[in-house]
């Protein structure tokens, strides 16, 4: 039988970046699975064969906080992603109010996310669209990093260059400012970002442009001196900014501890050369001093 026979169609779970996302049942195996459609280009047939070798190295991700990639095939113009199925994801667990996330829970959630990203980093391979709702949540309450290496094999329909893949608020200064070549750092800045999120309950920095996004993180951080990122000046989109000093971050973070400050502003370095990494990042002694991160299975979901 065709690949797409394996898989029983239910209802459409929503419209992603790249397509529908629907739920199935996979026959083979009785698993809940989200099947993800994604068209390919006006002249549908033709499959793009670089495309595909990328997916292949995909589904050779095994992590228990990545998703898995469980099948892909082409059928009638678009490619069929098979993904686990997972119940909900961090962005609908910041957004409700009637949820406390403690700061064990926080703690918790972190460092799923950051383990996810350095099994990743560790194969060579980046996220580039780290964003809450990217970062699902199984029915155990695992976190997986969901879209990892989409962004790459297909760019993003409605932006034009392909240094702008993410979401402009989880987007580091690099990108920011034009860099085509870049590395796992910009996974690490997003990470900032949601764990910034996680301790506020909003998004920390809410650009409304790229400019405005720079502005935003400059207020926060202060303007970057050369001195501090010495590569800064070289990037295509740099021009000079007025000075502008950081508040204390204390200031920004008034419930965060001492150590969760201090990995914060280590995975907000703007250098990204200087930038902490995501395995440094969970040798870090927030993750090893009290409270310990919440099991899983005990974190606190929506309904
Ligand atoms: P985006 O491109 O905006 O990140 P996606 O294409 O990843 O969106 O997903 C579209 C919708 O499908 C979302 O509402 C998401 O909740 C749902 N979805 C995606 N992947 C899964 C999955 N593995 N399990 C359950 N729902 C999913």
């Amino acid at each position: 039988t065709k690949d797409v026979d394996r898989y029983l169609k239910r209802e459409v779970l929503g419209k992603g970046t790249y397509g529908v996302v629907y739920k199935a049942i996979d026959t083979k195996t009785g698993q809940t699975v989200a099947v993800k459609k994604i068209r390919l280009g006006k002249y549908g047939e033709g499959i793009d064969f670089t495309a595909l070798r990328e997916i292949k190295l995909l589904k050779e991700l095994k992590d228990p906080n990545i998703i898995e990639l469980i099948d892909a095939f082409p059928h009638k113009g678009s490619l069929h992603l098979v993904f686990e199925f997972m119940e909900s994801d961090l962005e609908a667990v910041i957004r409700d109010r009637n949820i406390v996330l403690s700061p064990a829970d926080i703690k918790s959630y972190l460092q799923m996310t950051l383990k996810g990203l350095a099994y990743c980093q560790q194969k060579w391979v980046l996220h580039r669209d780290m964003k809450p709702n990217n970062l699902l949540i199984g029915a155990d309450g695992q976190l997986k990093l969901a879209d990892f290496g989409l962004a790459r094999i297909f760019g993003s329909p409605d932006r034009k260059f392909t240094h702008q893949v993410f979401a402009r608020w989880y987007r580091a200064p690099e990108l920011l400012f034009g860099a085509r070549q870049y590395g796992s750092g910009v996974d690490v800045w997003g990470a900032a970002c949601i764990f910034a999120e996680l301790l506020l309950r909003r998004p920390f920095l809410q650009g409304s442009s790229d400019i405005d996004q720079l502005g935003k993180i400059f207020a926060a951080f202060g303007t970057p001196r050369p001195s501090q990122w010495p590569d800064m000046v070289f990037l295509p989109d740099y021009v000079e900014y007025q000075v502008v000093p950081a508040p204390p971050l204390r200031s920004l973070f008034p419930m965060a501890s001492d150590d969760a400050l201090d990995l914060l502003s280590k995975m907000f370095t703007y250098d990204p050369k200087a930038r902490i990494s995501a395995q440094q990042a969970l040798e870090h002694r927030y993750f090893s001093s009290v409270p310990a991160p919440t099991k899983p299975a005990l974190l606190p979901r929506p309904p």
